[in-house]
């Protein structure tokens, strides 16, 4: 029996975060407790890595690996430390990040219905200026959920992707943790790792809900990636009665 082996028969077999409601917190030595990450066999497993992934649930971020089968990472693959803890792009995704206020409002372009040119810049680059750093760009399906796009340079924790390019996802705020709440798009159904979902040429492109992204030039490695996102009008969505009318796919003057 090995040291692993001892520390996961004689401890919890999982270290999970714990989040309190308000006022539910524990108490030790007169201080309340609202969060925490305990240790458990996982630790072994893990390593320091399982320390990153609890720490991003008592900051707020949901799992993105599957609780229901369906192949544990389907939703996301190797894509973001809150799916798959080992997967190869590590990295938050900019939604994530834009949840902990790591990407602020003002690097967030919010895509109206139309064609858009959005530049991206790279998400894994540490840091942010005032203007012109667009790290997210996200058109609206409904109330809930968007389609999401950012690019991955394969710097940082994700030196180690195959495919540098715009990762596109679909966000639904309404879908709970492990079922979904992110999910990769423009992956093969029998690739687990999704890593090779990346736009890396122009002209490449996904389309969900009836938005679609396409990568409209060369990617400046490492810099910056620049493309058109497409939106239909979507009455009450993105186009707002009684000033605006969709007509023809595009938001008009009422
Ligand atoms: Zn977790």
């Amino acid at each position: 029996m090995g040291s692993s082996d001892l520390h996961e028969s004689n401890c919890l077999p999982n270290g999970p975060a714990f989040c309190a409601m308000p006022g539910e917190g524990f108490n030790a030595s007169g201080k309340t407790f609202d969060n925490s990450v305990s240790s458990g066999g996982d630790f072994d497993y893990w390593k320091h890595l399982w320390w990153n992934h609890e720490t991003g649930h008592t900051m707020g971020l949901v799992d993105l690996y599957s609780y229901n089968g369906g192949g544990e990472f389907h939703f996301t693959g190797d894509w973001s430390i809150m799916g798959n803890i080992n997967g190869a792009g590590g990295e938050y995704f900019a939604w994530e990040r834009w949840l902990l206020d790591w990407v602020d409002d003002s690097n967030v372009a919010c895509v109206d219905a139309g064609n858009v040119s959005v530049t991206l810049t790279a998400l894994e680059q540490a840091t942010l200026s005032p203007s012109g750093d667009v790290r997210m760009a996200v058109a609206k399906l409904n109330r809930t959920a968007g389609v999401a796009c950012e690019f991955r340079a394969g710097i940082g924790h994700d030196s180690a992707i195959p495919q540098p390019g715009v990762l596109v996802y679909v966000v639904n705020t309404a879908v709970a943790s492990g079922n979904g709440t992110l999910a990769v798009l423009g992956a093969a159904a029998d690739d687990a790792t999704m890593l090779r979902a990346t736009l890396s040429q122009p002209g490449d492109a996904v389309s969900f809900g009836g938005v679609t992204v396409t990568l409209a030039a060369p990617l400046k490695p490492g810099v910056e990636a620049t493309v058109i996102v497409s939106t239909p009008c979507l009455p009450t969505v993105n186009c707002f009665a009684p000033a605006e009318a969709c007509r023809g796919g595009v938001c008009v003057p009422a």
